[in-house]
């Protein structure tokens, strides 16, 4: 039970909800009944089709992905993406744009140097990427192939408040640390991505959506796992998908369905967000260095303005059963990652340490 776990504020791999931990254990060796783990059935099974083809009908219906959109389960993580998105979208102008919100956006960046003309049209790197910029249709390149954009930035805790207008470029997002927190309206994206390890399941499956007119324009000489349209043609079993990590995705995906799906997700996520933001600005201690208006509601990045108290934070919150609270290794600081699977209490008694810590270490 939750009694003997620990909050785990880690911002990825993260918490997962201990219900659907628990229902999966139950059926670790003995999958209803067919006398085998799902990590010892071939993923040519019926048993198995069956997991992967629930698993995307239920993705399907709780991000009502309109028909048009391919949906593939891959591995490489978010980052092998950050390859194949150029390798597969540089189509016609071999152009693309870029915004820069952080490290994850930068290295997709300068991966898709490698494939094509690469622009970033906008950064807030000047400020540490406390904010998120404001980019104008008209200052994309108009011949450009896609738009990148990273919608919420895991390390500065930064969110897009808005959907960059792209016109007719396809517009391509990294979800990576805010899938199915809240609601998203996937047909004003080309592709979006995101890895499992925040908010979908164990680490080692990406989730690519891809409009279908994107479908089918890597080089001839591109290796053939790279190539989108291999994946879509085979539903995702070309080769031997992360079967283990599929079932888990797909268990979330019913478990999301049954809590009231997105909606009622994001109504809580907002609460969370809300509580801690709001003790943190009125705190005499600890503050928040993101503009208020592009605050992630996943990860809440603080600080106390003293680097050897922030450590002592971090160290006795782990102490008092409060773990991963340290800020990246490229910022430091404090950042509390609160997914779907951080309950309410969590934040409760992360506040609840706040103050005690804010009391026993103010002159
Ligand atoms: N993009 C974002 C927004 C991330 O937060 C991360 C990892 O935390 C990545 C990409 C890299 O993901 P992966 O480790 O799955 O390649």
């Amino acid at each position: 039970s939750q009694k003997e776990r620990v909050y785990n504020f880690s911002a990825g791999p993260s918490m997962l909800p201990l219900e659907v931990m628990e229902q999966a254990a139950e059926q670790l060796t003995n999958y209803n009944g067919c006398g085998m783990s799902v990590m010892e059935m071939s993923h040519r099974s019926a048993e198995f089709e069956e997991i992967l083809h629930s698993a995307e009908k239920n993705l399907r219906d709780i991000m009502n992905i309109p028909d048009n959109y391919k949906v593939m389960f891959l591995q490489g993580g978010a980052t092998l993406q950050f390859s194949m998105i150029p390798i597969n979208l540089l189509r016609k102008s071999k152009k693309a744009d870029y915004i820069i919100t952080g490290a994850w956006a930068k290295k997709a960046y300068e991966e898709a140097q490698k494939f094509g003309e690469i622009k970033a049209v906008a950064s807030s790197e000047e400020s540490n990427f406390t904010y998120i910029p404001e980019v104008k249709k008209e200052e994309f390149t108009p011949d450009a192939d896609y738009v990148h954009i990273t919608l919420n930035n895991t390390i500065y805790g930064t969110r897009y408040p808005y959907i960059p207008d792209t016109g007719d470029i396809p517009l391509v997002a990294d979800l990576s640390s805010c899938i199915l927190s809240d609601e998203v309206d996937v047909s004003k994206f080309g592709l979006i991505y995101a890895g499992a390890q925040k908010n979908i399941g164990p680490a080692g499956v990406v989730i690519v959506i891809i409009r279908d007119d994107l479908i089918g324009f890597a080089p001839k000489n591109a290796p053939i796992y790279l190539d989108y349209k291999i994946h879509v043609n085979n539903e995702s079993m070309y080769n031997t998908p992360p079967t283990f990590g599929i079932y888990m995705a797909g268990e979330i995906f019913k478990h999301i369905k049954n809590l009231g799906g997105v909606p009622a997700l994001e109504r809580i996520n907002r609460q969370k967000a809300k509580k801690l933001y709001d003790y943190i600005d009125n705190s005499k201690l600890y503050s928040c260095p993101v503009e208020v208006q592009d605050r992630s509601l996943m990860n809440v990045v603080f600080i106390t303005g003293d680097e050897t108290l922030d450590k002592k934070f971090t160290k006795e919150a782990k102490a008092a059963g409060l773990h991963n609270l340290g800020g990246h290794r490229s910022i430091g600081g404090m950042r509390a990652s609160i997914y779907n699977a951080m309950p309410m209490s969590g934040v409760d008694t992360l506040i609840a340490f706040m103050k005690k810590f804010e009391a026993e270490n103010s002159k």
